[in-house]
């Protein structure tokens, strides 16, 4: 059995998905701070806990034998960690250290941890390597890039086993319509494109103009959450099939959009036209994230198969079937 934290969110929700897929047993913890209980897949066992909580980690682990752990559970919005960061290093770094002090006081070695191309910072080139420099710019990308560290000195110290995935702009919806991105207060670019477009919000701001690319907007690498998804079943056979691991990969698509390609190819999708407003820069993010996923090719044969094009459809059939996305409507 697998242990999903935080498989209740966004792209937990898809993982889990695809683990059932493949006949793996899935047991969720998720506290519903920003997940949605009906995301979870009525074959999952699921657990409403908190991963801070030591006591409900011990109770789980000892209730069912756990092969492994993908840990999704994690407060993710730059903005927020700008004006809250001990939100974000509590949640993500101090809640890892008690899930890995849990785990591996159980024996349990194998992790699969979200991580993301925030922590890069402002790179100084076009395309980001594993190898790039790391200087994050925000709290977030902080707090994910001292848990790679935590990582990397407990694989050394205790055995542990861990795959990092740095993921670049997750975005997009399950092909059924059934789950996808749902944020009580939604702060990312395709959403809300979307939702502006459904009639759900009356404008769509762009957050800086004056960046250093070709129109003036951020560029950045968008994926699709099913790709995504299929990664993270990658990196769990490699764990499972007993090799020691100890790396980071980039899940990105190796292209890179900017705010007002994304907002024009949302219109020629929807056939809307967006009520556009430009605005000051958003504190934290940087001009252009694209990344090199030549690694995780190399070592796991994982490539994107969806286009920017797919992402924008199955994302806009989501909202269209749920407006309030899992939330009872008003
Ligand atoms: N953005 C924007 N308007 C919005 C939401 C986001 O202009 O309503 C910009 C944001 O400043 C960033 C890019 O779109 O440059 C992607 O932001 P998002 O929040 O989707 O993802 P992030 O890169 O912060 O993880």
């Amino acid at each position: 059995m697998i242990l999903v934290t935080g498989g209740a969110g966004y792209i937990g929700s898809h993982v889990v998905k695809q683990l059932l897929d493949q006949n793996i047993e899935v047991v969720v913890l998720d506290n519903l701070s920003t997940g949605h209980r009906q995301a979870v897949d009525d074959r999952v066992v699921f657990w409403e806990g908190d991963v801070k909580d030591e006591q409900t980690l011990e109770q789980l682990f000892k209730t069912y034998s756990i092969e492994g752990v993908i840990h999704f559970a994690s407060s993710c919005l730059v903005g927020e960690s700008v004006l809250q960061p001990l939100k974000y290093y509590e949640n993500n770094v101090s809640a890892t250290t008690i899930l890995l002090k849990v785990m591996l006081r159980q024996q349990i070695k194998k992790l699969i941890f979200s991580s993301t191309c925030a922590t890069y910072g402002i790179p100084d080139t076009d395309i980001l390597h594993e190898g790039s420099p790391t200087n994050p710019v925000n709290p977030y990308g902080r707090s994910k890039l001292m848990v790679e560290q935590i990582l990397s000195d407990c694989s050394k110290a205790y055995d542990l086993s861990f795959i990092s995935l740095r993921y670049f702009n997750a975005a997009g919806a399950h092909s059924s319509g059934m789950i996808g991105e749902c944020h009580e207060h939604e702060t990312h670019l395709i959403p809300n494109v979307l939702l502006h477009l459904l009639g759900k919000q009356d404008k769509v701001s762009i957050f800086g103009t004056d960046y250093d690319t070709p129109d003036g907007t951020c560029i950045r690498d968008y994926i699709h959450v099913n790709d995504l998804a299929d990664a993270h079943i990658r990196a769990l056979q490699r764990l499972l099939g007993g090799e020691k691991m100890t790396a980071v990969y980039n899940l990105g698509t190796g292209s890179g959009f900017s705010v007002k390609e994304i907002i024009e190819m949302c219109e020629q999708i929807t056939g809307k036209k967006a009520n556009v407003v430009y605005a000051a820069r958003r504190p934290g993010d940087p001009g252009r994230l694209v990344a090199s996923y030549e690694k995780v090719n190399r070592e796991m044969g994982w490539k994107p198969q969806y286009t920017l094009e797919d992402i924008i459809r199955t994302a806009w059939k989501w909202h269209l079937h749920h407006p309030y996305g899992y939330l009872k409507e008003e």
